[in-house]
């Protein structure tokens, strides 16, 4: 997507590098807890803490997560990567370095696909993925004048995963986000929650004419939503733009983002950048994977968005659109497959999901994990309709009792009479006695006016309380009124 800038047109590039927090009980290197939200300081083992002489033990569960993100991302897995010491001085960072990969990341290259609003496709590079420690908290709202340290999430193990420079818009930077968040629930590897800073983003940004080299990047810090990065890029691009139009230039910077105003701000610049004295960490050796033991977990990988998003489409005959809704999230896709398991008519399935359930959740304002009507109550209520127990717009009124009182479909439908008249002797009764009523009508209508039809159902529908069973409805009045 191109930006008019005030002379000509700009292209915007970004590069992501995103911070997911590995979906584990204990650290990367110590048994401590990870429990988000502890009491400060409670799931801290002396090797976070970084006493003297204590020793880092990678955890193999870390290490399996990161493997699968890897395979989930179509990636290669580096079967030999190094853990290096990135060193930098910070009051929450108590050894003076952090544990991380640097030129042999367990992950190498892979991609993502993005489902663009066109319906077409386009793939995004993944550079790599690495291991890493995550640091200490500084508190610095807990006294007026003293900052406080909480080292809960020190040692905590980190993926850092890079995208290539791949990205044109800040609309392609959310769509790439949503998808990243998306392939690690599904893989269970990181809860992907942005709020509680599972995820965390850093976008790199530049600007160019179309077809020109990459211009100079500034790097934008911490964001933690997804809302965040794409207000960030935007403002981003539109200052750099402005400022090489003016006649300056671009400054390789780390910047932060105002969230109160909405703008980026000069963090550090490239001449005050860290040098942080990479170098193996001589307390670990060389990490080695056995290949066999990876190609069990490609073996074991859960099926993934895209893969299940194809199946929608060619095995439930669904449109790709609903498709796309119903994939995005692994708990709609969850909640879908068990409402549609076994029933023929999996389009039905997916108009109440995307339909009437997505709308009773917006209004109450919770997740589909909360939904007071589980996918075997859906499931139900869509046989009921199936097999002409009640009509398509009685279930509307059902659905909703359930949604108010969580109460299974077929005892609303017993306790309100709500069962749908199929009897053909009492319809064909009921239309008589319609029809002996407006016999007038009757008689307009075999004069020609044909309009005449609809009134003559509504009224037999209003006798039966809504009740009867529209096509036996038309096919006996049709007989009766035929002259
Ligand atoms: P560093 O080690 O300084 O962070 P990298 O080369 O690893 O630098 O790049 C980090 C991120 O910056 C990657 O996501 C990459 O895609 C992105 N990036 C690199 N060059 C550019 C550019 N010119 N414009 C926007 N993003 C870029
Ligand atoms: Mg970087």
């Amino acid at each position: 997507m191109l930006i008019e800038g005030g002379a000509g047109e700009w292209e915007t590039v970004i590069g992501l590098e995103v911070h997911a927090q590995i979906t584990a009980q204990a650290k990367l290197f110590s048994g401590a807890a990870t429990r988000f939200g502890a009491e400060p300081n409670t799931q801290v083992s002396p090797v976070d803490a970084a006493f003297p002489g204590m020793l880092p033990v990678i955890n193999r569960h870390c290490v399996e997560q990161a493997v699968k993100t890897g395979l989930g991302l179509d990636a290669e897995i580096n079967l030999v990567s190094v853990f290096d010491r990135k060193n930098y001085f910070y009051p929450d960072l108590p050894a003076g370095y952090q544990i991380s990969q640097y030129s042999q990341p367990i992950v190498g290259r892979g991609r993502v696909v993005l489902d663009m609003p066109d319906g077409s496709t386009r793939e995004i590079g993944i550079t790599r993925l690495h291991l890493e420690q995550d640091a200490g908290k500084s508190l610095h709202d807990q006294h007026p004048s003293h900052t406080y340290v909480d080292l809960n999430r020190a040692g905590v193990g980190l993926m850092e995963i890079v995208s290539e420079p791949d990205l044109r818009s800040a609309e392609e930077a959310g769509l790439y986000l949503r998808k990243l968040r998306s392939i690690l629930r599904y893989l269970g590897t990181c809860d992907g929650n942005m709020e509680e800073g599972s995820l965390r983003c850093d976008a790199n940004v530049s600007v160019r004419r179309p077809g020109h080299p990459y211009g100079t990047r500034c790097e934008i810090k911490n964001l933690n939503s997804v809302r965040y990065v794409m207000q960030a890029i935007d403002y981003e691009a539109r200052r750099q733009i402005e400022l090489i139009e003016e006649g300056g230039s671009v400054i390789q910077q780390t910047r932060l983002f105002d969230v109160e105003r909405g703008i980026t701000r000069t963090m550090r610049s490239k001449e005050e950048a860290h040098d942080y004295r990479y170098f193996p960490d001589p307390d670990l050796l060389p990490l080695v994977l056995d290949a066999g033991w990876v190609e069990e977990l490609r073996a074991r990988l859960p099926e993934l968005p895209d893969a299940k998003k194809a199946r929608f489409i060619s095995i439930l005959g669904l449109p790709p659109e609903d498709a796309g809704v119903l994939v995005a999230e692994k708990a709609t896709a969850m909640y879908f497959e068990e409402a549609a398991a076994g029933r023929p008519d999996a389009k039905a399935a997916a108009n109440w999901v995307t339909g009437d359930l997505f709308a009773a959740l917006n209004r109450l304002g919770i997740s589909i994990e909360q939904s007071p009507v589980s996918p075997a109550q859906l499931g139900a209520l869509i046989d009921l309709i199936a097999d002409g127990t009640i009509s398509g717009r009685l279930a509307k009124d059902v659905f909703n009792e359930m949604v108010a009182t969580g109460a299974d479909p077929g005892a609303i439908v017993e306790q309100k009479g709500l069962r749908q008249l199929t009897d053909q002797t009492r319809i064909a009764a009921t239309i008589d006695t319609v029809l002996a009523r407006e016999a007038d009508k009757v008689a307009d209508y075999r004069a020609g006016r044909e309009k005449l039809y609809g009134f003559f159902v509504g009224q037999i529908m209003r006798a039966t309380q809504g009740k009867a069973n529209p096509a036996i409805v038309n096919e006996i009045l049709k007989k009766k009124l035929a002259p």
